[in-house]
């Protein structure tokens, strides 16, 4: 038959599993990131496609002839740079188990269980996290899992959209929008909220950057409150403000509360993207994470940056489980169902732009099942504790200096300069070249009030502190 017979897999899985235990417990024998030009692993494929097969057992070590020279590898224990991603051992027996299911959970009867461990799992999280419990399936919202945190802007961005609009016209669903809808974010907010604006055709325009406080990368709630009222006086439309807790670059946060009451009083969707930070709530001591987020509409987090889940998991809570149905339903005849017809079923297609899904919610079910919260928490705490001490080094030393005050298990620095300047630009870029040279840690970079800063964001679940006094090493000798 053309495929693999049961046993044939069976025996093939044991190599392959081999091949990646093997393969983890080498990481560090390699760089963080290969020296390599471009082109370079395409060249080594023939212009067309085999007709003939040939054997899998000799696969594993064929993908590592052609690409292991050519690899960024996020989960070596030595890689500290934009936020790590957690491709868990732990979670990839979860995705084995997703992957054989083989289930499109687009419908509630397309894979019960699919669907309804996405629910389940959605709610203990929620829980965990300590989010209100409106934000659960049995609290009257509900939690869904995206790809990205990306897709998670935009889809609560179309639910504010419809929200927004009820018209004559039809609304937005019927007419689309008029140009005149308004989206609040700051300059520290992720790009993704500016991809999905444009998505949803509201041009440039509908991109409103707040100002922040000033001698922080937090939203000025006064400065939103201005623009918002500035723009419903002119006949626009507030839609949405995003809310940031974490930013990508600095690890800064807006304050959710403040800009939820601001939102509120023009019916605008509060989205809080916490795609980094948001997990940390699982500890007491970082909870602060979700103040304000009871009043927001939604709350996005990423399993695959911090929780120990592979790529891609990202978590999306709404407080009102009709909003993402209401902007993206649409039953041709060939998915009409009687089970959606009956109401008593979430259909997680109309939750999500594509119609078909995967069954995610296992991989973060072996992470429960596996880690345990204790585990979770562990995990994070490690981090936090990490960098805490790293900052610490950094204050105790000449010839460096924080950028930021650090958040979580994220640190801001620089080189230190002579005079009023506060750090030396120059030295700060090259130390980053030089840091990320050796191979043995990878760094990136950011900007603060454009001037140039290095990054630590620890989050590999295989990172220690025998990692960090290697950085630290590798740091002061070239500082
Ligand atoms: C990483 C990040 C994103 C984008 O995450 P994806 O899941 O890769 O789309 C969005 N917002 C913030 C604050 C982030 O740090």
């Amino acid at each position: 038959m053309p495929d693999l017979t049961p046993d044939e897999f069976r025996a093939l899985g044991h190599l392959f599993v081999d091949a990646v235990a093997d393969s983890r417990a080498g990481l560090e024998r390699h760089p963080v990131r290969d020296d390599v030009e471009p082109g370079t692993v395409r060249a080594r494929f023939d212009t067309h496609a085999a007709d003939a097969p040939s054997p899998l057992a000799a696969f594993p070590s064929l993908v590592e002839a052609v690409t292991g020279d050519a690899e960024t590898r996020w989960q070596h224990p030595g890689f500290h740079a934009f936020f790590p991603a957690n491709a868990s051992l732990t979670s990839l027996l979860g995705e084995l188990l997703s992957g054989a299911a083989g289930a499109q959970g687009m419908l509630w009867s397309t894979s019960p269980g699919c669907t309804e461990v996405e629910q389940a799992i959605t709610d203990q999280l929620a829980r965990a996290l300590g989010l209100a419990e409106e934000f659960t399936h049995t609290g009257g919202g509900g939690g869904v899992i995206q790809d990205s945190a990306s897709s998670a802007s935009l889809v609560a961005l179309l639910a504010a959209l419809h929200r927004a609009a009820s018209d004559p016209e039809g609304g937005w669903r019927a007419r689309g929008v008029t140009g005149r809808e308004r989206v609040y974010v700051t300059a520290e907010t992720h790009s993704s909220l500016a991809k999905a604006v444009r998505a949803a055709g509201l041009g440039a325009r509908g991109l409103r950057t707040v100002a922040c406080t000033p001698g922080t990368r937090s939203m000025d709630s006064d400065a939103l409150r201005a623009a918002m009222a500035q723009d419903a006086g002119a006949g626009l439309l507030p839609v949405l403000v995003c809310a940031t807790v974490g930013t990508t670059s600095t690890g800064a946060s807006d304050p959710v509360a403040a800009l939820a009451a601001v939102a509120a009083g023009h019916r605008a969707w509060l989205h809080v993207d916490a795609a980094w930070a948001g997990v940390a709530a699982l500890c007491d001591e970082h909870r602060w994470v979700i103040d304000g987020v009871e009043r927001a509409d939604s709350f996005c987090t990423d399993p695959h940056k911090w929780l120990l889940t592979a790529f891609d998991a990202s978590l999306l809570w709404v407080r009102d489980a009709a909003a993402l149905p209401a902007a993206l339903s649409i039953t041709p005849p060939y998915l009409r169902d009687a089970a959606s017809e009956s109401g008593a079923v979430v259909d997680y297609r109309d939750w999500q732009l594509p119609l078909g899904r995967r069954f995610r919610a296992l991989k973060l079910w072996a992470v429960l099942h596996g880690q345990g919260l204790s585990g979770l928490r562990a995990h994070l705490r490690g981090h936090v504790a990490l960098a805490t001490e790293l900052a610490e080094r950094i204050r105790a030393h000449d010839g460096l200096e924080l950028a930021a005050d650090p958040v979580l298990a994220l640190i801001c620095l620089r080189a230190s300069g002579t005079g009023s300047t506060g750090g030396d630009d120059d030295a700060t870029r090259t130390l980053l070249d030089r840091v990320n040279a050796t191979g043995r840690v990878l760094l990136s970079g950011t900007e603060i009030d454009g001037r140039p800063v290095i990054r630590v964001a620890f989050g590999n679940p295989a990172t220690g502190t025998g990692h960090l006094d290697d950085l630290w090493t590798i740091l002061t000798d070239r500082a």
